[in-house]
């Protein structure tokens, strides 16, 4: 057997035009363009270039990309009050603070800070409670939002599916699991702590690795004909790799998402998904 893989780049593309249109139409409709504001403080390598590829993904949809970036040894007070400015900027419809930020900054202290209509990274506890509450409205996670929408795309049954997802961040993990248990699959949420972990993966009728250990995931954990969506995004010295041995389990499973091409495409485009949302909201506001 060998896996269909899920192509998270085309789909990609596919609703970053769809949304480009809707973009322009809602500027042209109430004169305002869509703004997603990031916060980032020092100069960390990846945090910059992570705000280009959210630069990129603005510039692709036709929204503006507004960039805050503070000096390395800003305090608390002035990262907050840079916060407030945009919590409170009109014509600021989404947030995101970059991480990493400096040891001297608590970056909890800061996200209960900015405000939840406005958190498009789904990072605030309002929406991370709405999401585990399924409370509308709440924010979705843009990476674990892209991965249902490939699945949902590629046809997936989810109700009464056996699910195991490894790893608990608040940013892919725990969302994802969330997302599945919403769609009636049983889940379960594994982590470091789990015994015989390829025991567990291998119960998986989707089985979803957000561990960023590369190609930690063999073949043999993987259930026969199962659906498997890898997030993991590790640079090594032979390139960016998954948490999926990809050849290996691509060889067992009936479905998957590549890396590259994956996951990974689908994240920016969601978050302009949200962009969108945010925008609906306070243009009805
Ligand atoms: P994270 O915050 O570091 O969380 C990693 C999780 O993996 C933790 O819950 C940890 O368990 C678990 N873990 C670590 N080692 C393990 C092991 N040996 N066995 C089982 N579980 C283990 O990472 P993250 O932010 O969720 O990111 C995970 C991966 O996804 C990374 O490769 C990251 O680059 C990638 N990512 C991709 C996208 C995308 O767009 N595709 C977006 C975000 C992140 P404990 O909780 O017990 O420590």
């Amino acid at each position: 057997m060998s896996a269909h893989l899920l192509d998270g780049k085309t789909l990609s593309q596919t609703i970053r035009s769809q949304l480009k249109e809707r973009f322009a139409e809602l500027a042209a409709q109430h004169g305002i363009t869509p703004t997603l504001a990031i916060l980032r403080v020092g100069d960390d390598s990846a945090a910059a270039g992570y705000a280009r590829a959210i630069e990129r993904t603005c510039t692709g949809v036709g929204a503006h990309f507004k960039p805050v970036v503070l000096p390395a040894d800003s305090d608390q007070a002035s990262v907050a009050a840079a916060l407030d400015g945009l919590n409170n900027d009109a014509t600021v419809h989404g947030i995101m603070i970059l991480e990493p930020l400096p040891d001297t900054i608590d970056s909890n202290i800061l996200v209960d800070r900015l405000n939840p209509a406005k958190d498009v990274d789904g990072v605030h506890p309002v929406n991370a409670g709405r999401l585990s509450a399924q409370r509308p409205p709440y924010f979705v996670p843009a990476t674990p939002a892209g991965a249902i929408r490939m699945l949902e795309e590629a046809g997936v049954e989810f109700k009464g599916k056996e699910a195991v997802v490894i790893g608990r961040s608040d940013i892919v993990g725990k969302p994802m699991a969330l997302l599945l248990l919403h769609r009636h699959c049983t889940v379960t949420l594994a982590h470091s702590r789990t015994h015989d972990l390829p025991a567990v993966a291998r119960r998986a009728d989707i089985l979803c690795a957000a561990v960023g250990r590369p190609e930690m995931i063999k073949a043999d954990w993987i259930k026969p004909g199962a659906i498997v969506v890898d997030f993991g995004t590790t640079y090594t010295d032979d390139g960016l790799k998954g948490d999926c041995d990809q050849a290996g389990v691509a060889a067992v499973a009936g479905m998957m998402t590549p890396v590259p091409g994956g996951t990974g495409p689908m994240t920016n485009v969601m978050l302009m998904q949200n962009l969108l949302e945010a925008y609906g909201g306070a243009v009805k506001r």
